[in-house]
């Protein structure tokens, strides 16, 4: 992968921020494309190149392919929030659905010949058990269905323009970097793990759970929570791996291993302080519980997965909490 020259769409975000870092060890030139809507400039790692600008804006987008011979782009930008995409659909469709077209376009003719896309977990909808890659895609909400059909685009143009993709199914990414540098800013996506390390700053931690009644062993919902610096791993690697074989691949990310909403808050209790728990009403979306089969990503990658251990995924999300509180970015 030397010397190639590798895009990062919404690369000032929480993962693109994380792939960054791991990437100016490989010597690639990065550059990064953001609007900085959702994505903070201390995120954008130093040894990049920033350009400010929207994947909703074609022109853009092919400037920036053909003036820096672009030859592998880590498509990360988009609209995030669930809750959000239901009331917003215009915005949804047209930063997620719209955005990816417009890349998978400018690829026409151009140097590219690699797409990785950050797909979700949420395109299986609703599942037993753990979900491998061939579970038919069954977007529920709004949001699930943009990455859906991010999916569809990609793979419909991938012969026709001629490059091969990696589309990485991400489950529960948390944590931050062991650099300290960067880590999750935005709070508005109201995600369990950072949720947990923003109240446990405060005098009186409260967290509120979703539902007590799911069909699990406690009442509570099962995710399978992912480090992204091990998630940011898996996008090198992807790259690697659809570059060097010339072959497409999709891919779960996860560990493969489900916890509650309660063994969370259990885990980050022992070593911490204790949080006020409040049963509040179902988040409308939400599904009882979702895991990975990572068979074939293990098999494939042969994935190291080092920082697979949920204490340290969770105290490294409020070490990084404490850091940005002090900060005048919160
Ligand atoms: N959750 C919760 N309280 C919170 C935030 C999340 O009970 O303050 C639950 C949520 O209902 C889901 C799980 O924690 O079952 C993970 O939610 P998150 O938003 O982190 O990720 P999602 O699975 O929705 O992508």
């Amino acid at each position: 992968m030397k010397n190639n020259n590798i895009l990062i769409t919404g690369g000032a975000g929480y993962i693109g921020s994380h792939i960054a870092e791991a990437l100016v060890k490989k010597k690639v030139n990065i550059f990064i494309l953001d609007n900085l809507k959702t994505g903070f400039k201390k995120l954008i790692n130093n040894k990049a190149i920033f350009i400010k600008g929207d994947i909703k804006n074609i022109i853009t987008v092919r400037k920036v392919i053909n003036d820096n011979n672009i030859t592998d782009i880590i498509h990360l930008a988009a609209s995030l929030n669930v809750s959000e995409a239901e009331k917003n659909k215009k915005k949804y469709f047209s930063n997620n659905i719209k955005g990816t077209l417009n890349l998978v376009k400018s690829c026409k003719g151009s140097t590219v010949k690699n797409i990785i896309f950050s797909s979700s977990c949420s395109i299986y909808g609703n599942v037993n058990g753990a979900v491998n890659e061939r579970s038919k895609p069954d977007p529920k909400g709004y949001y699930a269905f943009t990455k859906y059909k991010g999916e569809e685009i990609i793979k419909k143009y991938a012969n026709k323009y001629k490059y091969k993709y990696g589309i990485l199914r991400y489950f529960n990414v948390a944590g931050a970097s062991s650099s300290g540098k960067i880590g999750e800013i935005n709070s508005s996506n109201g995600h369990l793990i950072k949720n947990i390390a923003i109240q446990s700053l405060k005098k009186k931690p409260i967290i509120y759970i979703y539902g007590n009644n799911y069909k699990t062993k406690d009442g509570t919902c099962i995710r399978d929570y992912i480090h992204v610096s091990d998630l940011a791993d898996i996008h090198i690697k992807t790259l690697k791996y659809i570059n060097t074989k010339s072959k497409s691949l999709v891919l779960n990310c996860g560990y493969g291993i489900g916890y509650s909403v309660l063994d969370i808050i259990k885990i980050f209790q022992k070593n911490n302080k204790k949080l006020i728990i409040n049963f509040t009403k179902k988040r409308p979306g939400d599904i009882a519980q979702v895991y990975a089969n990572i068979n074939k990503s293990t098999q494939v990658l042969n994935l190291k997965n080092k920082s697979n251990n949920i204490k340290k995924i969770i105290n490294s999300a409020f070490k990084w909490e404490k850091q940005l509180t002090k900060s005048h970015y919160k």
